[in-house]
């Protein structure tokens, strides 16, 4: 206190003290400068995020992709994501896959012979509950146009006709006899490989990718694991959060994409057997791994299984996985210990399975 009140009176002093106070000023005032400007910058760089984020549209969905990095691969992340829609996608008449689906085309692309041989291997180990070959259904269906409706029997039948896994050879050429690709089940997971290694390629540690639905969350975010909302089926909230890094998180739903006739609800993901939109009590499947190609895969035919058969199946195949069903989640132990349910999904009846 009295420093204080000293510090305030005025006094005389002479033009060499005067010099003498200025320097010791001075010399104070650089001994406490450098030290707290270098404290500065350290606390600003750990506030301030090393993110640079930007936002795509392919595959008919918005896409965002943020690292920590600067700005010079955005662009090319861009490209690497509408390269592949120009190839895989069915609604693009010039795609190769349109080409392959209207004229029986063979594809010598490297990209959809990879993701053609990755689709005919899941399509077994699920027993063709993924099966690439959906296209004519998906069409009858009229998913991938704005007037969908429901089809007749007969229609439906002569459909399944042209479905099948079988139906398709990869040897240094995708072929077909007689079916119709649809990657789409596929597609998001594949691009998030691409640009999983796209970005270790270029010494990037830490990503989201988020490919809308399809998150890929690559080393962490500030330090931290990143933290990623699962939707609810239900409402624009969340079921809750999974924390983790370098994993996969993939969900599949039927309000992405279905229509509405006399009152029922029609949704995209089709039952291969049956060729008709499938109707279970899961109201979204999300499974967690390292793989994002397969974790698309296994989201898609998980759904169509329904929920006895998809838990027997994630338990024998050790799949990390979050089902939320017309009667509560249904959640495997290694995601329950990093996962926090939303206020709204808190008191939900909650079956944790284990490997
Ligand atoms: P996802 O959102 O990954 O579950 O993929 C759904 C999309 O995959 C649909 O919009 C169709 O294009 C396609 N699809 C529908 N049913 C199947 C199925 N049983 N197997 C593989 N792809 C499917
Ligand atoms: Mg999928």
């Amino acid at each position: 206190m009295d420093f204080y009140k000293n510090a305030g009176k005025n006094r005389l002093i002479s033009p060499s003290e005067c010099g003498r106070i200025n320097g010791m000023k001075r010399f104070f005032a650089t001994i406490l400068f450098v030290p707290i400007l270098i404290m500065t910058m350290i606390l600003a760089g750990c506030q301030t995020s090393p993110f640079v984020e930007r936002s795509y549209f392919a595959m008919d969905t918005v896409m965002t992709v943020k690292y920590a990095g600067d700005e010079s691969y955005l662009a090319e992340i861009g490209e690497i994501l509408s390269d592949l829609d120009d190839t895989l996608s069915t609604t693009k008449k010039t795609s190769l896959i349109s080409r392959l689906n209207e004229s029986g085309d063979p594809i010598t692309d490297p990209n959809v012979i990879s993701i053609v041989r990755k689709s005919l291997e899941y399509a077994k180990k699920t027993e063709g509950a993924f099966d690439p070959t959906v296209y004519p259904l998906v069409k009858l269906w009229g998913f991938t146009t704005d007037s969908p409706a429901v089809p007749t029997d007969e229609e439906i039948a002569a459909a399944l006709q042209k479905v099948g896994y079988d139906k398709i050879a990869v040897s240094d050429s995708v072929t077909t006899t007689g079916a119709q690709l649809d990657l789409g089940g596929i597609a998001k997971g594949y691009a998030t490989e691409k640009l999983k290694e796209y970005l270790a390629e270029k010494g990037v540690k830490d990503a989201l990718i988020n490919l809308g639905g399809n998150v890929y969350a690559m080393g962490k975010k500030n330090g931290v694991d990143w933290q990623i909302a699962v939707k609810d089926p239900l409402s624009e909230n969340y079921v809750g959060v999974l924390s983790l890094s370098d994993r996969a998180v993939v969900t599949s739903g039927l309000y992405e994409r279905f229509f509405e006739k006399d009152g029922k609800k029609y949704g995209h993901i089709l039952d291969p057997k049956t060729g008709k939109p499938v109707e279970n009590d899961f109201l979204s499947v999300t499974v967690v791994g390292k793989n994002a190609t397969k974790c698309d895969a296994f989201s898609t035919a998980l759904f169509v299984m329904g929920k006895e058969k998809a838990i027997s199946f994630a338990l024998k195949n050790k799949i990390d996985v979050l089902f939320v069903t017309t009667d509560g989640i249904v959640i495997t132990a290694n995601l329950e210990k990093i996962f926090t349910p939303s206020s709204g999904y808190a008191s939900a009846k909650k079956t944790v399975i284990v490997w």
